[in-house]
């Protein structure tokens, strides 16, 4: 059976509609303060809700989590830095980035020399904000602009910071699609970062917009969205779900999407599996210009997913990688950054990634002594119309060359270095013609 392709020209005009609200959200969620537990965590869930409703669990403080521990719940109500004349140098109120994340709470004068050790800026880039967290070490910090830390004169100063650091929970939130098949695609986005744009809500707002595409779609996988806090927030959500993890097939981890880099595929610690297949065949032939990065234990939670106990075929789509643009980390990554157009072509690109995975499947070629006369049937003729007859009618003679019940749509696509779509359009064209049929096994289930 053929699975018909998700992607036409209607959804490409479309992701530039989508990159605009993907960028409106952004904006209305960049002010809130997140972290790994709290409020502002609880808040981002509670607006991703209104677009695709969201399971949430709360886990509690001091579960065990593998060989972590889910920390207390941390919130603030105010901070500042204030001189002796009570003149605010920094306030939490103007920019969430101000205080260290999971900072205890103070109450202290002190001079400049002793404040100096808990400031933190940036003196390669004097006007950022850095972004500082400091979550299982016990202390306080603020985080400022080097231009404002170097202007401070002598004296004393007041540092405050009301912040409640106590059990509570760590949220997580999901949302799963089913398909024909209980076998799960995992989509990850962490949520914990505070007054960040690129890093992490383009990668929010990626995946619930992919979730908003798929939701009215028949699919063939089950489609799981996970939204956690970096790190503890995965680990804590494979913790919990670890009986059901056999059950996910492929995944990918989503971050920074909105910057104007190429896309970066970064592959499993496999390397050679099914996700890593379609994610560089879409990338390679239909977006110039994108790069592929070997798996190293760096980076985002695909280290959790990728790491020897759990070992799921988990990927990662960005656009340029963390740590590889000034603006990560700092009060530059801010919505000014993101454009969107980038954001919808990275929408567009993990759709296709997945109508790869999800609308793959195998033949067999019922005509397979010498090459089929195909303008008998009308498959020359049915390409007049087309602007790009040479591919059309290559696809035609790769899908009938290598459909041997062995080979699938992906397999064919990544041999011929042809658009997938193209490949599956063609199986398509020729299961009508009755030169292809269904191989036995067309389900890949024994992938
Ligand atoms: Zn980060």
């Amino acid at each position: 059976m053929t699975r018909p392709l998700w992607v036409d020209e209607k959804t490409r005009t479309a992701s530039l509609e989508i990159g605009s609200s993907m960028l409106a959200l952004i904006r209305e969620l960049y002010p809130i303060g997140r972290s790994i537990t709290g409020p502002g965590l609880r808040a981002t869930v509670a607006r991703l809700s209104e677009i695709v409703p969201l399971q949430v669990t709360e886990v509690p403080s001091g579960t065990r989590v593998f060989d972590w521990t889910v920390p207390d719940e941390w919130s603030v109500e105010e901070a500042f830095v204030e001189t002796a004349g009570g003149h605010r140098v920094v306030d939490f109120n103007e920019s969430n980035l101000h205080v260290v994340g999971y900072s205890r709470p103070v109450d202290a004068e002190m001079t400049l020399a002793e404040l100096r050790p808990h400031l933190f800026s940036l003196p390669e880039h004097p006007d950022w904000i850095p972004y500082r967290t400091s979550y299982y070490s016990p202390s306080w910090g603020f985080c400022l602009a080097d231009r404002v830390l170097k202007s401070l004169p002598d004296g004393r100063y007041r540092a405050v910071i009301r912040s409640r650091i106590a059990p509570g929970s760590l949220t997580l939130a999901e949302y799963v699609h089913r398909g024909a098949t209980a076998e799960e695609v995992l989509i990850f986005a962490h949520d914990c970062h505070p007054s960040l744009a690129n890093d992490n809500l383009s990668g929010l707002s990626v995946a619930i917009h992919l979730a908003a595409f798929l939701r009215s779609r028949a699919t063939h996988y089950t489609y799981r969205f996970v939204f956690a806090p970096a790190t503890i927030g995965s680990l804590t959500w494979l913790a919990a779900n670890e009986a059901s993890l056999p059950g996910i097939r492929h995944g990918l981890v989503l971050s920074l999407l909105g910057d104007s880099g190429p896309i970066h595929y970064k592959e499993t610690r496999a390397g050679n599996l099914p996700i890593d297949r379609a994610a560089w065949h879409v990338l390679s032939t239909e977006f110039g210009g994108s790069k592929r990065l070997d798996f190293e234990p760096w980076g985002y939670d695909e280290r959790q997913f990728n790491s020897p106990g759990i070992d799921l075929a988990v990927g990662r789509l960005t656009r340029t990688p963390n740590g590889e643009f000034p603006e990560y980390h700092t009060s530059a990554d801010n919505p000014n950054f993101l454009s969107a157009d980038a954001l919808g072509e990275s929408w567009l690109a993990c759709l296709k990634v997945l109508e790869a995975l999800d609308c793959d499947s195998r033949y067999v070629n019922l005509q397979p002594k010498g090459e089929p006369q195909l303008g008998r049937r009308g498959l020359y003729r049915s390409m007049g119309g087309y602007q790009d007859v040479p591919a059309r009618q290559l696809a035609l003679l790769w899908m009938l060359n290598l459909s041997d019940g062995a080979n699938s749509i992906l397999d064919i696509a990544s041999r011929s270095r042809l658009p997938f779509g193209l490949i599956a359009g063609a199986a398509a064209d020729l299961q009508q013609a009755g030169l292809l049929a269904p191989a036995p096994d067309a389900g890949l289930g024994d992938r």
